[in-house]
Order: C-alpha cells, then sequence, then structure tokens
C-alpha cells in the first residue's frame, strides 16, 4: 500500500510531498509519484500523530473502568482528534485496584488496532497528601518492597512511567529500582522544595508531572525563601515537564516561560484527560464512577464540586495544539515536537514514533490550516 500526502505544510521538511509505503514512512518527493494513492492536504499541516503519555479518559469512559468497551471509548475518541499513541493513566487507588489494572490493561487493549498503547502511567498512589489535588486522600500511601517487586514484574512491557512525590518514604529506593529498568520517573503532587526534588532527580525523577499544578515554586518556610519543584526543573537541565495545555490549567505566560527555559526538547503537552473529554456534559466521575469521585464541568475543566479544585481537563490533542500555537504563540513545529518527539523519546519509543523521519511508522495527522483535524493516519491506514 502506497499513500503520498501533498498539498500542505510537513513538519521537519521544506520538501512538497509525503510518502508513505507498508505503513511506514518512507520518504520525501518534489512531485507526487506514479503508483501513490494521493491525498490533498488542502494547504494544512501535515503532522506526526500526537502522543498523549498523561491521560485518563474521554467519550465518558475513564481507563480505571478497566472494560474493553471503556479503553476503545477513550482510545477512539482521543484517536479522531489526532493522538495516535498514548498510555492509559491511574489514579491513587488500593493496591487491589491497581493490581487489576496491569490485568485490565493487558487484556482491555488486545484487539485495538486503531491506536497504538505504550503501556500503563501510574499517577499515585505515592502521592504527597498534601497535594492530592483532586485524588482521594485515603487512597494515598507510600510504596514497599512487595509493591516495587510487583511493579518491577510488569515493568517495561505493561508499567511505562510512574508518578509520585519523591520526599515520600521509600521512593529513593523505588526510583533507583525502576530507572535501572528505564521506567520514567516523574514528580509529581508532590510537596518537595529544591533540593528534594534535586535528590529525587539522583534517583531517576527527572521529568515533572503536569508542572505548575501541585508541583509548588517558590514559597517561605521559617522565615527562608525556598525555592520549589518548578525552580529545580529550570535550574537541572536534566529534568524535562509536561504542561497541560487545555488552556486553563496553565497561563500563556507559564507555556512561554517554560518553553523558552527549557526548549522544545524537554517541554511536552500532555491532556491529563479526564472522562469527560470529547463529549458535552455538565457533570462527570475523575476516576470510578462512585458519589465522591463525582465532579463538575464549568468553563471547559472539570472541578471538584465546591470548585477548590481542577479535576482534570476534559481536551484532546488538538485542542492543545490550538492553544499552544493561538494563545501561547509558541512556533507550529517546536508545539509539533513538543507533542509527538519529546514524549515519543521520554518514553524511549522514538525509534518507531515521534516524527516523519524515513522507516518511522506511519502515523499522520493532517490539520486545516486553522488546526482542526482532518485526517489521521496509524501505521498508514486512515482511521479518520
Ligand atoms: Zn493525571
Amino acid at each position: 500500500m502506497k499513500t503520498c500526502f501533498y498539498n500542505g505544510k510537513i513538519a521537519g521538511s521544506e520538501a512538497p510531498v509525503l510518502c508513505v509505503k507498508d505503513g511506514k514512512i518512507e520518504g520525501f518527493s518534489n512531485a507526487a509519484p506514479e503508483g501513490y494513492e494521493k491525498v490533498d492536504c488542502g494547504g494544512g499541516h501535515i503532522l506526526p500523530g500526537f502522543i498523549d503519555i498523561h491521560l485518563h479518559g474521554g467519550g465518558g469512559a475513564d481507563f480505571m473502568d478497566a472494560t474493553p468497551e471503556a479503553f476503545r471509548t477513550v482510545a477512539e475518541t482521543h484517536m479522531r482528534c489526532g493522538t495516535t499513541s498514548l498510555a492509559p493513566t491511574t489514579v491513587a487507588c488500593t493496591r487491589e485496584t491497581l493490581f487489576n489494572m496491569f490485568a485490565a490493561y493487558r487484556e482491555c487493549t488486545k484487539g485495538i488496532d486503531f491506536v497504538d498503547f505504550l503501556g500503563l502511567h501510574l499517577e499515585g498512589p505515592f502521592l504527597a497528601p498534601e497535594m492530592k489535588g483532586a485524588q482521594g486522600e485515603d487512597r494515598i500511601y507510600p510504596p514497599d518492597e512487595a509493591m516495587v517487586d510487583r511493579i518491577i514484574e510488569e515493568a517495561g512491557d505493561i508499567i511505562v512511567r510512574v508518578s509520585g512525590a519523591p520526599e515520600v518514604p521509600y521512593m529513593d529506593v523505588m526510583g533507583d529500582r525502576l530507572s535501572e529498568l528505564g521506567v520514567m520517573l516523574s514528580i509529581g503532587h508532590s510537596n518537595a522544595v529544591a533540593s528534594e526534588a534535586i535528590e529525587g532527580c539522583r534517583h531517576g525523577y527527572r521529568h515533572v508531572t503536569h508542572m505548575y499544578c501541585s508541583t509548588p515554586s517558590v514559597r517561605k518556610i521559617n522565615q527562608i525563601i525556598y525555592a520549589g519543584i518548578i525552580e529545580a526543573c529550570y535550574l537541572m537541565d536534566e529534568m524535562t515537564c509536561e504542561l497541560i495545555g487545555d488552556g486553563c490549567h496553565v497561563a500563556a505566560e507559564c507555556i512561554r516561560l517554560a518553553h523558552k527555559l527549557k526548549g522544545p526538547d524537554k517541554v511536552i503537552f500532555i491532556t491529563d484527560a479526564m472522562r469527560a473529554a470529547g463529549i458535552d456534559v455538565t457533570e462527570s466521575y475523575l476516576g470510578d464512577i462512585r458519589p465522591e469521585n463525582r465532579v463538575i464541568i464549568e468553563g471547559g475543566v472539570a472541578k471538584l464540586p465546591d470548585r477548590s479544585f481542577y479535576a482534570g481537563s476534559i481536551v484532546t490533542m488538538d485542542k492543545v495544539l490550538r492553544t499552544a500555537v493561538q494563545k501561547a504563540g509558541l512556533p507550529i513545529d517546536d508545539v509539533s515536537r513538543m507533542m509527538s518527539l519529546t514524549p515519543a523519546k521520554l518514553i524511549g519509543k522514538d525509534k518507531h514514533k515521534g516524527s516523519l523521519d524515513p522507516g518511522k511508522d506511519a502515523d499522520i495527522v493532517v490539520m486545516t490550516p486553522d488546526l482542526q483535524p482532518e485526517m489521521v493516519y496509524v501505521r498508514g491506514i486512515r482511521r479518520r
């Protein structure tokens, strides 16, 4: 099967035509070659498919529902908006629920071929109680040896990423053991000061989960001004971070600052989307459907019913692209990189994913000139 894309700006190339063969990027050309199906891109943008390594749900479903239908619904909702690879993300939960998710991931991803699953991202339960955000306090606890052993059994294949608070007991041991196996470790829902974050960095926690949200900045403790996680990230060249690009959680100036200080190879965009992403509702649930998990949807974002905290975004990656380009004013080539190649590198999948380089999977999203999703191809097959 041979396809070529023309009449669009190709990310990372000045060439007018992009050629795809047998599900892989073949290369660039000056004219549409003979024998190829020709795709007119309408003067828009030809981008590598988006890679979202932090999302919980969408289309009315959450990965924590742990059913094949839920996995299919979330994946399809996001794929239709340009996401071609994703890492299903868990919320703080009991040991039993977490272990059940490992089996559920294995079962529920079978037979879904219109998107690529990269492995689970565990967001908790190893969080700082005072930084729980919208997560339930009774489901937050430190790791122990048995837990780390169980995670290691699934590392690489099922678990690719863990977010937590490095200042919590035993997180240093967990960091040492998991980083050795290539699991991406990340500081999230943490109350660390910069020195603790930098110590965490030495134990493998080199990324910041939804920076600016539940990751404190400069503060005064006993009359002394301490730097926080955000400053540690800006200070340490080896640290990377992610931003929720829904246009609600993080102001445009924060996005511009992160881009200016760290650059497109060290900052990524995520959705952190919950169940209500991609549908029009006024009420939903964060995590599993239980009264205590109820959230309200208002002004384009999910909130706890008392409005004390945002409870995850309701966006898809196409909206993230528009936020970064149209609201924050970043160059589209940088934003595309921050939504595809950089996350692919962080999660260890850049050999096959993340750019339109020859030999990589032909995961392509065609956006209109005003950045609406038009067509989505996953491994060379049109899915939208
Ligand atoms: Zn999250």
